[in-house]
């Protein structure tokens, strides 16, 4: 079969920027340099995933060291470099996530132009993909749109509603604001929102994607998982392909993959691993992590479409919030886009008749205070009471 896209995978044992730095240049050389996916004095945007105000030792969000690792790279070919997102719940200020995340303290000691995207403004784009039914018209942060190449700076995660997160996923802080809750709520189906993923692909163009799997999370990704060691870098300038090679080595089959198959429809790259040439440190094979911990919900993710609505009653994973853990932070109670989570004397409870079970909450929680609970045929299948917990 023809190879039509290459991915660099490359070893990385830490967040020590100069071995980050070398191991992103490995990649690049191994791939063509960089100079055959960037011109010298291009304005460059860095989009690291910011999902929420967490510290980086928890593999939330995209390492603070990788990312000044990466800009220190660009900068051997231009001074325009700027890093930004718009983190999944912000509703309170996104000031705590740059702070917390360390993303904004590494933009101010490597002169990187901070951009939040809530503040630069937003442009509607009428959508491009004839599958996409449900949100004809997309807003894009300006920001995400105005540099010369965007490059996707994802974490390497499991996800409770996509399966896993990567460079893909990591586009969606190009919306800005609540209005990622907003479509969460419009595309509630995983197949519908795949589809708004590569819509929002095909706008953004993202020019290249380098994946910071150096630590990455398993289990019940993408805030409550456990932290991994596994100490790669993935990289290339087909995001789709970049993704197909991440999902592999997770233990996924790519082809299956939703949005992977979206975006691959609509001519954004290909997820088909024979069509994919391996460079850098070894062979495909040779990374995939066979114990790789998958989200407790995902078999009941695999359930064709067309049974959804036979099965949906006695068979869901609807989120449940544990008070003696809750902090009453109320970022659930602000981003759940169903007004599904009320209060209950002082309690937040689930209204689960009322849920859609986009586990925006699980998602965006910062203490780990929801859980995911089963019907009992989905406990069975699932063969997990619970969410699993560290
Ligand atoms: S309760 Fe959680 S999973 Fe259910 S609709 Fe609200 S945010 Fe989504
Ligand atoms: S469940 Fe989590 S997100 Fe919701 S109020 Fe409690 S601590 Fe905050």
């Amino acid at each position: 079969m023809k190879k039509i896209s290459q991915v660099a995978i490359i070893r990385c044992p830490d967040y020590d920027a100069g071995r980050v730095a070398a191991a992103v240049e490995r990649g690049f050389d191994v791939l063509g340099g960089i100079s055959a996916f960037f011109r010298a004095g291009e304005s460059v945007l860095l989009k690291p995933n910011m999902l929420s105000a967490k510290k980086p030792d928890v593999a939330v969000t995209t390492h603070p060291e990788f990312l000044r690792a990466v800009s220190r790279v660009f900068k051997k070919i231009t001074t325009e470099i700027s890093a930004g997102d718009s983190p999944g719940g912000a509703v309170s200020g996104t000031g705590r996530v740059w702070n917390e995340t360390g993303i904004g303290a590494v933009c101010e000691s490597e002169n990187l132009y901070k951009v939040i995207f809530e503040k630069t403004g937003s442009v509607p784009f009428e959508s491009q993909n004839p599958r996409n039914k449900r949100i004809k018209t997309i807003d894009i942060a300006k920001a995400a749109l105005d540099a010369d190449a965007l490059v996707s700076l994802p974490k390497m995660k499991t996800h409770t509603l996509m399966l896993f997160t990567g460079a893909i996923k990591n586009l969606y802080g190009c919306v800005p604001g609540l209005r990622k809750a907003h479509y969460h709520f419009m595309a509630v189906h995983p197949d519908d929102f795949a589809e708004l993923l590569a819509d929002i692909t095909l706008i953004v163009k993202p020019r290249f994607s380098i994946v910071d799997a150096i630590v990455s999370m398993e289990g019940e990704g993408p805030s409550a998982g456990e932290q991994r060691r596994t100490g790669l870098i993935i990289m290339g300038a087909d995001s789709v392909a970049v993704d197909a090679v991440m999902a592999a080595i997770m233990g996924f089959d790519p082809l299956r993959d939703h949005t992977l198959k979206a975006c691959a429809r609509l001519g954004l790259g290909t997820a088909d691993l024979s069509r994919i040439e391996i460079v850098g440190d070894g062979r495909l094979e040779d990374f995939i992590i066979g114990d790789f911990k998958k989200p407790s919900n995902w078999k009941i993710r695999m359930v064709p479409r067309f049974l959804g609505p036979l099965v949906k009653k006695i068979f869901w994973a609807k989120p449940r919030i544990d008070a003696d853990v809750c902090t009453r932070c109320r970022i659930c109670y602000n981003t759940c886009p169903a007004k599904a989570i009320f209060f209950e004397k002082d309690r937040l409870v689930v209204d689960k008749s009322l849920c859609i079970e986009c586990m925006c909450c699980h998602e965006l929680c910062p203490d780990k205070a929801i859980d995911i609970e089963y019907s009992r045929l989905a406990d069975v299948l699932t063969r997990r009471s619970s969410a699993r917990r560290k």
